[in-house]
């Protein structure tokens, strides 16, 4: 039997998220010849996302729509998603290392009674996954020996595949019956926020307790529309109440790896960098030179962050235009 291997994709507010496409990209790195099945959850007419997939790589789509799938349960999701396993007997998995995939996938791996490597960077030949270790000091390289491929990918890591509208696949539905589920989710109330998400953002500004305010924060937000990215910060500056914790980068925040990060009045803890430090360029403007954000830095800026971020956002606007 040829090779089979399932990309759990995701939508987010009816939109595939990034990852999924990136999931593609991975399971074909897994497999340059195995059958990529996409699988897509949630409800009302999600089929017709079926076809992004296709257009990234995946040979064929399936979709299961169901009131209970509206909004994520690990119930629910997990019901779905083992039917289809089921169905198909893939010989891998794959699905973004998000909120969603790292408390969904564990429960799968459980149930299939095979091994998970989460959080992979990387996929290099002969099926060996590398993986971040000790908050992403050093990485570790793992192969699966036995049972189901199943991996879990961090978002900005595996490139997705050029989109190719001119693939063609099915895309089927299937019926779950997802029933007594023990939690119901009755309503989600979101917090305000605009822009792009954090963990798929290429460029992101950053910033610290050295910012001072929340209106310190202000032409951070300036800097990052320019250029495309969004706003993260320190636990300081989160603790300090100058922006939301959904902001939060580092240990207990979210890891990101964008190709720009630019760390403004960071100081550069254990614990923040955990969450930065494998992104691909990182630029650090702190008024310290002994900072230890600099040790980490590829550009460093020593300076006042209020002088330095007005001339950087004129600056980039001369480009930008
Ligand atoms: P500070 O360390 O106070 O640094 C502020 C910096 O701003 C300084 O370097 C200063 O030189 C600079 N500065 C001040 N004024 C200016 C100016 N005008 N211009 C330029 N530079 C200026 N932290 C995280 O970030 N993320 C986590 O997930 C996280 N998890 C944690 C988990 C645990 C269990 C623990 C114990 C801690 C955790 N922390 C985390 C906290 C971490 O240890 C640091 O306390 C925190 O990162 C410091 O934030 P900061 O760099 O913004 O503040």
């Amino acid at each position: 039997m040829s090779d089979k291997i399932l990309v759990i994709g995701e939508l987010r507010d009816d939109e595939i998220r990034n990852v999924s496409f990136e999931a593609i990209a991975a399971a074909k790195k897994i497999d340059a010849n195995a059958e990529v099945v996409g699988l897509l959850l949630g409800s009302g007419n999600i089929e017709t996302q079926g076809q992004s997939l296709i257009a990234y790589g995946a040979d064929r789509v399936i979709v299961v729509s169901h009131d209970n799938l509206k909004t994520y349960t690990s119930e629910g999701y997990g019901q779905a998603v083992m039917k289809v396993v089921n169905d198909e007997s893939p010989t891998g998995i794959v699905m973004g290392h998000t909120s969603i995939g790292k408390d969904l996938t564990p429960k799968i791996a459980s149930k299939l009674n095979t091994g998970l490597v989460s959080d992979v960077v990387d996929i290099e030949d002969d099926g060996v996954f590398v993986r971040p270790i000790y908050s992403g000091k050093a990485f570790e390289k793992k192969v699966i020996t036995d049972g189901i491929t199943f991996i879990t990918i961090r978002p900005n890591n595996i490139p997705a595949l050029d989109k190719d509208e001119s693939r063609s696949g099915e895309v089927s539905s299937v019926d779950v019956d997802i029933s007594d589920l023990r939690t119901v989710i009755k309503d989600v109330i979101r917090k305000a926020s605009e822009g792009v998400d954090l963990s798929e953002a290429n460029v992101i500004v950053a910033g610290g307790r050295g910012v001072k305010s929340a209106d310190g924060f202000k032409p951070l937000y300036e800097l990052a529309e320019i250029l495309g990215g969004a706003v993260g910060a320190s636990r300081g500056a989160c603790d300090a109440d100058y922006c939301d914790y959904a902001l939060q980068i580092g240990q207990t925040g979210k890891v990101v790896t964008p190709d720009l990060y630019i760390a403004v009045g960071i100081s550069g803890a254990i614990q923040h960098l955990a969450g930065m430090s494998n992104s691909k360029v990182i630029v650090a403007i702190n008024k310290d030179p002994e900072s230890n954000i600099f040790n980490v830095a590829d550009y460093g800026i020593v300076g006042d962050l209020f002088e330095v971020i007005p001339l950087l956002i004129e600056e980039v606007k001369k480009v930008k235009v």
